[in-house]
Order: structure tokens, then C-alpha cells, then sequence
């Protein structure tokens, strides 16, 4: 059965007249080649013992810390970090590890529905939506399950990892498009008996998704406080995700829900107009700044894409350098942007700049958190309000000394400074 909402599909429609994408705009080279998710410094540790030695060291120095009652790592700071982290624990969802129980690629149905008392809903028919239509239908659905922010952009498979890492067998694993040689006959997304997850050629649109971090959370970075609102961001990210993926999958369509896994989040979210990319490596949106976390759904359903939206970011972050100043270890450069990597963390022969994530993770291991001082002191770090949105309006207008003045200007009226875990607690951390 077919339902027909309004006109018809004409798949690869929406491919047409796009010109401005992040491979554009971060000028990627043409020797740049498809990431290796294993290079990712948070997942260095399960083949690198020097890596493993930084995520001990880290857990040991969190739960000296909570040992200690410390600021920032009390037991009301221990308690929210678990809340924190519930949901993805009950649900094994993976931030990280793609096809998992969470985060099915195929649908739920299949897990939920004893074969034989119900039909998978699929077998009902497809929704024969335009994509026009189709965007909308998404971008209610994606609002309703909890998404801050929603963006669409085409797949562009540079940003695809070329491999995923198997958290399990600690070995990584192709993904493969079903339009290379041999993956023809895979029409679903899933996960073949060598571990090779294959992507249906025709899984080429993709649903960008922003959740905010809390602001006064935020504050207390690199307190435990501020790394419990980065975990509710990504149990956000775990509800969200999975509820609009398995939409999509009523309508008829295939769905891939995704938090850091399968593919890079920045590029796609820049494609999809949502951001541009900071010197702290980070997403720099217009309405929550670095303040944020991705994830996104890839899909067979047309959608329309939208396309880059620049609003003045790497030419802010030029003059400004208050995340290299304010780096406890020096992560961050202060000089220009590059297509060299610092190391195998980096993608090589995308202009931007080149975070050192080794001095990072170790940093995480000094103070037994993910850090976040980057997001904190960023000066696009701020919630709305009619002085900072006129900020942002200025900086629009991108005018050097203007910058200046106003990274100065946030210097001097304290923005970005720590807040103690205390004042989050009781109210007075605004
Ligand atoms: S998370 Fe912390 S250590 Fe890492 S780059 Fe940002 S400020 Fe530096
Ligand atoms: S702190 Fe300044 S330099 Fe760093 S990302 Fe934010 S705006 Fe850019």
C-alpha cells in the first residue's frame, strides 16, 4: 500500500545546484582521504596501550577526586553524572560504536515484535512524500523528540569514517557504500558477517541534529558538573536519535541513527547551515556558539539540503585566540590554520586548525573529566539576549578592530570565567 501525502519523489533531485560545501569553504585538498574512526583520540585506547595509560590514569584521578569530596566532584556531582548517563546505559546506546542495541541500524520493530503476533509496521506501505514535504514532516518529528536545532545537508562521503572501531574486538572495520564493487546486493544498511557496515547508495540524505549544553553546567568546566551536561546532552542525543530514526522508518525508509559514530558531525552540520567551525575545533553555531552537541540521521528519504551558512566565525577566531590563551595545556594553536596534522587525530588536508588532541586527552587525565575550559571561555558562548545577539551581528559585519574590541570587552567583563559546582547547585552561578 502506498500513501500519498502531496506530489511525488524524484530521488537525487535535491543533488542539483549545490555549489558551497564544507570540503569548499575548508578548501580539502585532493589527496585528503576518508578518516579512520580508530585515529579519533577518544578511541586510541583500545588499541593503544600509551592511550589505555591516559584513560586509567583519568579514571583514577575522578574517583580520587570524588574520594576526596572535592569541589566539583562531591557526591551530588558523582550522583548527576550517573542520572547523567542513564539513559544510555539502559538503552545501549553508543556514542561511539556504530550498529549497536541503541543504536540499531535497521528497524526496532525487529528487536520488539515476536515474529508473527504483529506485521513490521514497513510491510504497511511507503509514504510517497516530495521532499519538501518530507523536510517539514522531519523537522516537526525532530523538534517533538527533543532536537534544539535541525539542518539538512546531502551526504557527502568525504566525511564518512573509512573505517569504525569495534569496541569489542578492538579492531576497525570497513564502511563500504553498496555501489562499490561487491556491496551491490545490500539494499539495508547493516553489518556484514567480515563486521563491513554497508551504507545503500541511496542513503544520501542526512538529518542534522543540535543539542544544547546548559550554560551554567557549562560554567563549571572541567568540573564533574560540567561533564554530567555534556553526557544529559548526549542521553538527549540517545532519545532523540533513535525515536526520529525509527519515524523515518514508518514512512516506508531506511534510517541510520548516529551520535559520533559512522560519520564526522562538524562538516555535516556546516553543510547542513547549522555552523561553522571554531579554532577550538568545535561547531560554532549562532544561537548556542560551541555550547552544543551533534548527532544526526542518515537516510534514504529525499529531503531538500540546505547549504553552508558563514557568519563571520574564522575571521572572529583569528583575532580573538582567547581558547588558545585559556587552554590549560596548550592544545589549542594560536597561530593560523593548516593542512598538516599535529598528529593521526588530525584529518591531514583540511584548512583549519590543527588541534593537538594528544595534550588534550592528557589534560583530561590531570583533572579526570573531558576538560570544556575551550567551550566555557569561547566569547559565542553565550545565551540569547539582545547585547549578545547585537554581538553577533556585529561580527557579521567582520570588521578586524571591531573584534577586537569585543574579545577585549569580553575579557573585561569576566565572560567565560569558572563557576564553582556550588553556584550551580545553589542557584547563584548566573
Ligand atoms: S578540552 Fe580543555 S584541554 Fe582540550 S583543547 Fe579544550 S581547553 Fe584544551
Ligand atoms: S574562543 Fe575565540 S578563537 Fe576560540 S573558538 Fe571561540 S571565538 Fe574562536
Amino acid at each position: 500500500m502506498t500513501i500519498e501525502i502531496k506530489g511525488h519523489t524524484e530521488r537525487g533531485t535535491a543533488l542539483q545546484g549545490k555549489g558551497r560545501s564544507a570540503a569548499g569553504i575548508y578548501e580539502t585538498q585532493p589527496y585528503y582521504q576518508r578518516f579512520n574512526q580508530k585515529n579519533n583520540m577518544t578511541r586510541q585506547p583500545f588499541w593503544s596501550p600509551e592511550a589505555g595509560e591516559l584513560t586509567r590514569k583519568r579514571h583514577h584521578k575522578l574517583k580520587t577526586l570524588i574520594e576526596k569530596n572535592a569541589a566539583g566532584y562531591g557526591l551530588i556531582d558523582w550522583a548527576f553524572y550517573n542520572g547523567s548517563n542513564a539513559n544510555m546505559v539502559g538503552t545501549g546506546f553508543s556514542i561511539n560504536w556504530p550498529n549497536r542495541r541503541g543504536n540499531f541500524w535497521q528497524p526496532l520493530s525487529r528487536l520488539a515484535q515476536p515474529q508473527g503476533l504483529l506485521p513490521a509496521y514497513q510491510s504497511y506501505g511507503k509514504v510517497q512524500a516530495d521532499p519538501a514535504t518530507a523536510t517539514l514532516l522531519v523537522r516537526k518529528a525532530a523538534r517533538q523528540f527533543g532536537a534544539d536545532q535541525v539542518g539538512f545537508c546531502l551526504l557527502d562521503r568525504k566525511w564518512v569514517y573509512s573505517h569504525w572501531l569495534d569496541e569489542e574486538t578492538k579492531q576497525d572495520y570497513p564502511i563500504k557504500f553498496s555501489d562499490e564493487p561487491g556491496y551491490d546486493a545490500n539494499w539495508e544498511p547493516g553489518q556484514l558477517a567480515d563486521n563491513t557496515l554497508v551504507i545503500p547508495k541511496e542513503m544520501e540524505y542526512v538529518i542534522v541534529l543540535i543539542h544544547e549544553m546548559d550554560d551554567e553546567g557549562m560554567r563549571t568546566a572541567p568540573a564533574l558538573t560540567q561533564m554530567a551536561t555534556t553526557l544529559t546532552a548526549y542521553s538527549r542525543i540517545s532519545f532523540t536519535t533513535v525515536m526520529l530514526a525509527e519515524f523515518i522508518r514508518g514512512l516506508g525508509y531506511n534510517a541510520i541513527p548516529s551520535a559520533n559514530d559512522t560519520a564526522l558531525n562538524i562538516p555535516l552540520a556546516i553543510d547542513a547551515g547549522l555552523g561553522e567551525l571554531g579554532r577550538n575545533a568545535k561547531l560554532i553555531t549562532p544561537k548556542f556558539g560551541p555550547r552544543c552537541r551533534i548527532s544526526k540521521v542518515i537516510t534514504d528519504l529525499p529531503i531538500v539540503p540546505g547549504e553552508p551558512a558563514l557568519w563571520g566565525v574564522t575571521q572572529f577566531c583569528d583575532v580573538c585566540q582567547k581558547c588558545a590563551r585559556k587552554c590549560p595545556c596548550g592544545a589549542i594553536p594560536a597561530g593560523g590554520r593548516s593542512f598538516e596534522p599535529v598528529g593521526v587525530y588530525n584529518q591531514r588536508g583540511v584548512l583549519q586548525w590543527q588541534l593537538n588532541h594528544l595534550k588534550c586527552y592528557e589534560y583530561w587525565a590531570e583533572v579526570g573529566t573531558n576538560c570544556g575550559v575551550c567551550i566555557r571561555v569561547c566569547p559565542f558562548n553565550k545565551p540569547s539576549h539582545w547585547s549578545h545577539d547585537m554581538t553577533r551581528w556585529v561580527i557579521r559585519r567582520g570588521i578586524q578592530q571591531v573584534d577586537s574590541l569585543i574579545v577585549r570587552l569580553d575579557d573585561v567583563m569576566g565572560y567565560g570565567r569558572f563557576q564553582s559546582p556550588e553556584s550551580f547547585w545553589n542557584g547563584k552561578g548566573v
